[in-house]
């Protein structure tokens, strides 16, 4: 990539928007987010799938702004639950459900049982005039029973990523994002953009 590339990134999450910035430190890439254009759209994330809301967004600041737009949706997977919460992740505890119930209601599902196997999944969807396209990024790990750390956001206290003792609240930023699933789908999206520029 020579010419840097103006961005938009279609979500308001700061947690996202900080790791996200982290992440593309040093890369030829000017990022902007929605709050930077008056009138953006508020999308409803009501899609069935991950991939759905994240097109869905995407497509709609790019529609608005006319500049790439890149969305970020991402669900907590539990083994147990049959994959719940899934795309519902964010409103787990119900509509207008903030981190700290949606974690209460985790562990109250999840009293008393023992597999507490689970993954974080983010699709990140590009958004061009050449249409849109979905990187996907996977870490595996397991729940706690006990909140622990203040770093990061959202369910963050309670999951321990694979090959790790730490949950992502009690790992650095920089520990975060070289694990996360954010950070493998951000990665895929830059090598897909080095090789466009590179042909
Ligand atoms: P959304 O992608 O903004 O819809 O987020 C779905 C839900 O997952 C929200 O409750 C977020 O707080 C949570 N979430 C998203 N990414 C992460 C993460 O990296 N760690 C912990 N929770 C997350």
């Amino acid at each position: 990539m020579k010419q840097p590339l103006e961005i938009v990134l279609a979500t308001r999450n700061p947690g996202k928007v900080r790791e996200l910035r982290a992440l593309l430190a040093g890369w030829p890439v000017v990022l902007r987010t929605a709050a930077d254009f008056p009138g953006a759209p508020e999308v409803e994330e009501d899609a069935s799938t991950l991939e759905g809301n994240a097109r869905k967004k995407a497509l709609a600041l790019h529609r608005h702004t006319g500049l790439p737009a890149l969305a970020d949706d991402t669900g907590l997977e539990v083994d147990a639950l049959g994959g719940r919460p899934g795309v519902h992740s964010a409103r787990f505890a119900g509509p207008g459900a903030g981190d700290a119930e949606n974690r209460a209601r985790l562990l109250q599902e999840l009293h008393g049982v023992p597999d507490r196997t689970a993954r974080f999944r983010t699709v990140l969807a590009f958004a061009t005039d050449d249409g849109v396209l979905c990187f996907e990024g996977i870490c595996r790990g397991y729940i706690l029973e006990k909140e622990r750390g203040r770093g990061g956001f959202g369910y963050d206290p309670l999951f321990v990523p694979e090959g790790e003792t730490r949950t992502f609240a009690e790992l650095s930023p920089a520990e975060k994002n070289a694990l996360s699933h954010r950070g493998k789908a951000l990665r895929a999206w830059l090598a897909f953009l080095q090789r466009q520029t590179e042909t």
